[in-house]
């Protein structure tokens, strides 16, 4: 068995913060799921490269050389770490939301879309433009390639009795159960139906290595502030012709290859077919480079090795609520489902706003709570009312009545086993 790695150094872990109770505790962050604390060497890595940046694709002088050469050299390193195909194009954006909306916008005409009902709402959104199938909830794996399989057989057929293009969007592991859902069997069933399937990695990339060739995905959107680096920078990778025949995602410069006034005094503009098309305006090139950072520090340290930490922090978090009788854990495909740290819950006799509240102020362990940014699931996993649950937030249920909202807790590469025991304590 791989040995279990120190954890990887990160911002924020001598932060102390004021307990309730009085005195104070060093800050345990168990929400990586919503951000991950950066690693102390991609900040490094921006700090040492920030006093040299210039413009990008633009500037003669030396520093635009420069930070031209990092931002390209850092999709290569990206386009690496997902082991993408030779001729997949990546695309830097703002985040996994921007990324799938920048796939949405990219799709051809009278595309069909299929999106289990269980998706985060960054997945399962974007596609209002298009006709979406929403596929009802899967409850093991093997029943989501069936569903699947079943809708992308039964969809429409033109006059000419082809299918039209066809995309799938799913998440490669859960942000609410931290399930893995079976991607390759997904992809392979889309691609047997002459569907494409785009992967929603921002809760997977962080935890285990993707390669768009092994899943053989189409696309894979992730966020670069989950997977280690700061806020502010994503990526969408894969094929290049939906992208290079839509219209670019932002109209502007760095996008148009040539803009001409015609004689009728309108203007024609030609666009780049490449990344560029969808990059217009100056880019985030210290994203760029800090999610570049991210992937080498991820792949120094060894994904088997971070695996095996992971796997042992589960572990510890899943024997220590398993003794306490009013705790539940939330599961779609069961407790033996394969799954990152990512494990969601609600207490018995407990608002969970008001337990992570408590977790905060008495315990200086920072998790989340509410329905996840995934509505449907929550609702599903908890059995609760949509007529009656309330918005994103603190709804609160009446004394008997079920939970209508969780608590999650979630870590990573950066978390000390200290944490979870804390956790674990602070919970029993
Ligand atoms: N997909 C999943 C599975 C997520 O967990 C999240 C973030 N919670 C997103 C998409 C959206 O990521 P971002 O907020 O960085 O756009």
């Amino acid at each position: 068995a791989t040995s279990v790695c120190a954890p990887l150094p990160v911002l924020g872990r001598d932060v102390t913060v004021p307990l309730v109770t009085g005195g104070e505790v060093t800050y345990a962050a168990l929400d990586y799921a919503a951000s991950a604390p950066a690693l102390q060497r991609v900040w490094d890595d921006v700090a040492a490269y920030a006093p040299y940046y210039g413009s990008v694709h633009r500037g003669a002088g030396y520093l635009s050389q420069l930070s031209t050469d990092l931002f390209e050299n850092a999709r290569r390193t990206v386009a690496e770490f997902l082991d993408c195909r030779a001729d997949d194009q990546l695309i830097f954006t703002r985040s996994t939301t921007d990324s799938l909306n920048l796939l949405a916008r990219a799709l051809p005409a009278d595309c069909q879309v299929f999106v289990f009902e269980t998706e985060h709402h960054a997945s399962l959104l974007p596609w209002k433009d298009a006709r979406v199938t929403y596929l009802n909830a899967p409850r093991t794996p093997q029943q989501a390639v069936e569903t699947l399989e079943k809708a992308l057989a039964g969809r429409t057929v033109s006059v000419e009795g082809s299918h039209g293009p066809a995309l799938v969007c799913v998440t490669g592991a859960s942000n609410v159960t931290g399930e893995l859902w079976p991607v390759r069997e997904l992809a392979a069933a889309a691609h047997a139906h002459g569907a494409r399937i785009v992967l929603d990695a921002a809760q997977l990339a962080p935890h285990h290595p993707v390669s768009v060739q092994d899943l053989d995905v189409d696309w894979v959107a992730f966020s670069g502030h989950k997977l280690y680096a700061p806020f502010g920078s994503g990526v969408l990778a894969g094929r290049a012709d939906w992208l290079q025949a839509a219209d670019p995602y932002l109209a502007g410069g760095g996008a148009s290859r040539k803009v001409t006034r015609r004689e009728d005094g309108g203007v024609d503009v030609e666009w780049h077919d490449s990344a560029a098309r969808h990059e217009a305006g100056s880019p985030n090139v210290i994203g760029a480079y800090s999610i570049a950072s991210a992937c080498k520090a991820l792949t120094e340290a060894g994904f088997d090795a971070l695996v095996a930490r992971e796997q042992h922090l589960i572990e510890k978090v899943r024997a220590g609520l398993a003794e306490v009788p009013q705790v539940k854990v939330l599961s779609l495909f069961g407790d033996d489902a394969p799954r990152v740290g990512v494990i969601s819950f609600v207490v018995e006799g407990w608002n969970s706003s008001h337990f992570a509240a408590a977790l905060s102020a008495e315990y200086g362990i920072g998790v989340r709570d509410g329905l996840f940014c995934a509505h449907p699931l929550v609702r599903t996993l908890l059995g609760s009312d949509p007529q009656t649950q309330g918005e994103c937030g603190a709804p609160e249920a009446a004394p008997g009545e079920k939970s209508l909202n969780a608590i999650r807790v979630s870590f990573g590469a950066g978390t000390p086993d200290e944490h979870v025991e804390r956790f674990v304590t602070a919970v029993q």
